[in-house]
């Protein structure tokens, strides 16, 4: 009988959940921890609700975006559009010329940008140039500290522009991030249409925005979805698949596509035939993001609702006043592994509402004095997106079983829309062999 097991209610499960809800396939979709969303959900705090870790979506997200469509998620009201505008605290500016086409808006927008010279615009747009001519392929993948240097580009550039866009993209450091990943992103998000450079940013919490209206979706549609559910283990029967789960029950299902984080792979299959999958799974390497909130007094505004920080530990600043109402609280994004790690939440928190000081001025006097903080640090937010890394791909090699998630093989690295891409690529691929009548 035809029934599909998603195990994982991340993004990448639950884009495979709903869309094999869209075509009416029987699903359940297995959830470990008590809410949906994984590693892009909020939680609640001492009354309030706060995300594991502020998230930007871009405008070529196009699976997630296609995915909140389905659910009926209202984009404008959820959303907020900003065109490409990365502004650093203290001088650095660049804005995408907006009356111009792609690729046009963000040269144009180079050889304004504010804080570099001349010859640092010119070196940028040279590079842009370059790797569009090369059609954004590296004959061989290097890291993209290596790459910047064989393309000459100046130190100040790579620090304001290049290091800041590989951190909030690859989550990886630019000495150890692949380079052939990072023009992916340069691909994907500046050169195709002028909306794909679009920042978005939620003006709800995470849960709301995606998660939950995808699992009322796939209620709607007939599927099952269950929270606070582990499955604990999956063993074939016949040409179907046992699966055991943590409530001490079992049930047979047709087809599995396994959503987990690569680390819960070889447990997980660890009663079925040995999956080429587990062993680059296993290999893996992560890198951390860690989000300082720090609420303030509510009349506290900043200029912008993100802006990048130079001089410290913190990278970006989101005043989610300006995002979802919760006025005079700020959160800073540090990406990746970084000395911060070794300091205690007090201290971390105490120097970068200094670093805030810093950053603002005008405002220095209220921001290093926040009236209560809160620092979550998301150990393996991201696997380490290095250069020629072995990603598994998305057929198992066993049939009927599926790997999605964002670490599956595909084009970009670790972000809802790689997994969203993911999860709904096996949803397809299952349903096309059931078209023609097969199982891959
Ligand atoms: C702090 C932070 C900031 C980020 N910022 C951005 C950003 O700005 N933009 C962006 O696009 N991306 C960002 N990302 C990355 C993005 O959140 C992830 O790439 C994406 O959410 C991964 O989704 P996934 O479904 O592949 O994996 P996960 O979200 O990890 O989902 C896997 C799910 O499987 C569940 N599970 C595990 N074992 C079992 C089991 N045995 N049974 C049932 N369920 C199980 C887990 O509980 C989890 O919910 C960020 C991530 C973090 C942590």
């Amino acid at each position: 009988m035809l029934h599909v097991a998603v195990i994982g209610g991340g993004c990448a499960g639950l884009a495979a959940a709903a869309r094999l809800a869209e075509q009416n396939i029987p699903v359940t979709l297995f959830e470990a921890a008590r809410q949906l969303g994984g590693r892009a959900r909020s939680l609640r705090w001492n009354g309030h609700t706060l995300d594991n870790g502020q998230h930007i979506l871009l405008g070529a997200y196009s699976e997630t975006l296609s995915l909140l469509k389905l659910a009926g998620v209202d984009q404008a009201k959820a959303l907020l559009r900003l065109p490409l505008q990365l502004t650093m605290q203290p001088g650095f500016e660049l804005r995408a010329c907006h009356s111009l086409p792609a690729p046009l808006h963000i040269l144009c927008g180079l050889m304004l940008a504010r804080g570099l010279s001349w010859r640092e615009r010119w070196f940028a747009v040279r590079f842009m140039s370059r790797m569009r001519l090369a059609g954004f392929k590296l004959g061989q993948d290097q890291s993209l500290a290596e790459l910047l240097e064989i393309q000459e580009q100046p130190e100040k550039l790579t620090r304001l522009l290049w290091e800041p866009i590989c951190l909030a993209a690859l989550n990886t450091p630019i000495a150890k991030a692949s380079a052939q990943v990072f023009l992916n992103v340069l691909r994907d998000s500046f050169l195709q249409t002028r909306t794909d450079s679009d920042m978005l940013l939620a003006k709800q919490d995470l849960s709301r925005l995606l998660a939950l209206p995808l699992a009322e979706f796939i209620k709607k549609k007939q599927g099952r979805v269950e929270t606070a559910t582990a499955i604990d283990s999956i063993a074939l029967a016949g040409e179907a698949f046992e699966l055991e789960d943590s409530k001490g029950r079992s049930a047979v299902y047709s087809h599995v596509i396994l959503a987990v984080p690569p680390f819960r792979v070889a447990q997980l299959t660890s009663s079925l035939p040995a999956l080429t999958a587990v062993a680059s799974c296993e290999t893996m390497r992560y890198q951390p993001i860690c989000t300082v909130y720090l609420q303030y007094d509510a009349g506290l505004k900043l200029k912008l609702p993100m802006t990048g920080l130079r001089q410290g530990m913190g990278q970006w600043v989101f005043d989610r006043g300006q995002l979802d109402g919760q006025h005079g609280l700020l959160a800073v994004v540090i990406s990746a592994e970084g000395s911060y790690q070794n300091l205690p939440q007090e201290q971390l928190a105490s120097a970068i509402a200094a670093e805030l000081g810093r950053a603002f001025p005008q405002l220095a006097e209220k921001l290093t004095a926040p009236l209560w903080h809160k620092v979550i640090t998301e150990k393996r937010a991201t696997f380490a997106c290095t250069p020629g890394l072995h990603r598994p791909k998305m057929l198992s090699g066993i049939r009927g079983l599926y790997l999605a998630g964002d670490y599956v093989a595909g084009d970009y690295p670790a972000t809802m829309e790689g997994a969203a891409r993911s999860g709904a690529n096996a949803a397809r691929h299952l349903i096309q062999s059931l078209q023609q009548g097969k199982i891959s």
